[in-house]
């Protein structure tokens, strides 16, 4: 049974104080925090086999590269995905998003298009834009409605017989809108574009399924769903990942190599050149477990329970207005107080001891659209609570009284 005060027992961070307060950490949109069961896979590795993988002979070596292969099979039972060579290891979302990025180049025709959306993390815009000017394509933006929700309709209208390929994000950074990604997949392999997701802000929340959702490349951060910092995947049907030049050169993605002539290894490590994070796979499958045993049904019931309560309790507060009023969205709150700064809000929180995120959110297309400098953003876990939500109200009712 879904138990917070012993879920919070897992995470020792949370125990500590800020500023004289007890911490409240609403910042779980730009990292998560990482239980005793990660921290101390990560402390087993240094302590107890940390050595270079796949060439040893010697046991330290086999057993590091047994438990960072386990660590794969783990990532594609999790994301049910055909092959455990189709999970490619990468150092984040941003490292996946650029690898596909580059492997478009040589795809891509000059009267080609792509197609982004409104709701976009800049790290699922730039690399894109860097790919039209190397290749001359058109990138194309699916349009978003006040309630932060992309327009389907006109998003049926970008899709042309040139359209190569449509990235979106499952779930929005800023706003937490949840994206209609079945349709938007659907729609494009209609007209024989590929589809790749950033999966950033969904994998905390969901558990996706990438042979159901017949996607072609889906993309994660471990160190947004309780695993650690600088690793991530890459999702890729097999067919695309042979298809796609290796990212970079170096060591463990060659097959042979001459001056003449080199060949590459297989799928996963054509895109795995040098040595990788391999505590940090490791850690990833660690964090997949962790979360599994909480089991995500039961965390997405929980931060559904503390989104309604926190939005019915922020809506209290006169002159607060929340950005992302989407029907499907997850536990994240982006708002402002009339006539105040968010930056001047969260500097008053922290003193609180309450850690949320100001500013533009890596989003400023939709800072733009709503024609405002940034939000205050609280970004809730299934180890927050209630009681730290009142304090979050009680915080930003000091806040209005002091800057107003
Ligand atoms: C955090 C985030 C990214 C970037 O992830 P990194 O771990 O910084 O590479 C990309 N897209 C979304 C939606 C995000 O939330």
């Amino acid at each position: 049974m879904f138990n917070v005060e012993n879920i919070r027992k897992d995470f020792p961070i949370l125990s500590r104080k800020v500023n004289g307060k007890d911490l409240v950490y609403l910042d779980n949109a730009a990292t998560s925090q990482t239980p005793k069961q990660v921290i101390d896979v990560i402390v087993d590795y240094y302590s107890n086999y940390n050595a270079n993988i796949h060439r040893g002979v010697h046991a330290l070596s086999q057993e590091a590269t047994d438990k960072y292969e386990q660590a794969r099979h783990k990532i594609q039972a999790h994301f049910n995905a055909k092959h455990a060579h189709e999970i490619i290891f990468t150092s984040g979302t941003t490292h996946s998003i650029n690898l596909v990025a580059n492997g478009f180049t040589s795809i891509l025709k000059p009267e080609d298009n792509i197609i982004v959306s409104a709701l976009e993390h800049h790290s699922n815009i730039v690399p894109w834009q860097m790919l039209c000017e190397r290749t001359g394509a058109q990138l194309k933006v699916i349009p978003m409605n006040q309630a932060g929700e992309l327009i389907m309709s006109q998003y049926d209208n970008l899709l042309t017989e040139n359209t190569k390929l449509v990235f979106v994000n499952h779930v929005s950074n800023a706003l937490g809108t949840i994206n209609p990604i079945e349709y938007i997949i659907e729609k494009a392999h209609q007209v024989g574009a590929a589809v790749l997701i950033d999966g950033a802000q969904s994998t905390p929340h969901i558990k996706p399924d990438v042979q159901a959702l017949n996607v072609d490349f889906y993309v994660a951060s471990a160190h947004k769903l309780c695993g650690p910092t600088g690793q991530g995947m890459l999702y890729g049907k097999e067919d695309w990942l042979k298809k796609l030049p290796p990212y970079q050169g170096g060591g463990e993605m060659i097959a042979e190599v001459t001056f003449e002539k080199t060949t590459y290894a297989d799928l996963p490590h054509k895109f795995e050149a040098g040595t990788p994070n391999i505590c940090g796979g490791i850690a990833f499958g660690a964090a997949i477990d962790y979360m599994n045993s909480i089991g995500f049904e039961a965390i997405a019931n929980y931060e559904h329970e503390l989104l309604e309560y926190a939005t019915a309790q922020l809506l209290q507060i006169e002159g607060l207005t929340i950005y992302g009023t989407a029907k499907n969205k997850t536990s994240v709150i982006s708002f402002n107080l009339d006539g105040i700064h968010p930056y001047d809000v969260g500097t008053i929180l922290d003193k609180l001891g309450i850690a949320v995120r100001t500013g533009h959110h890596c989003a400023q297309p939709i800072m733009s659209f709503y024609n405002i400098p940034g939000t205050v953003r609280a970004s809730f876990a299934f180890y927050n609570t209630k009681a730290e939500v009142d304090a979050l109200v009680l915080g930003i009712k000091k806040a209005k009284m002091m800057l107003s």
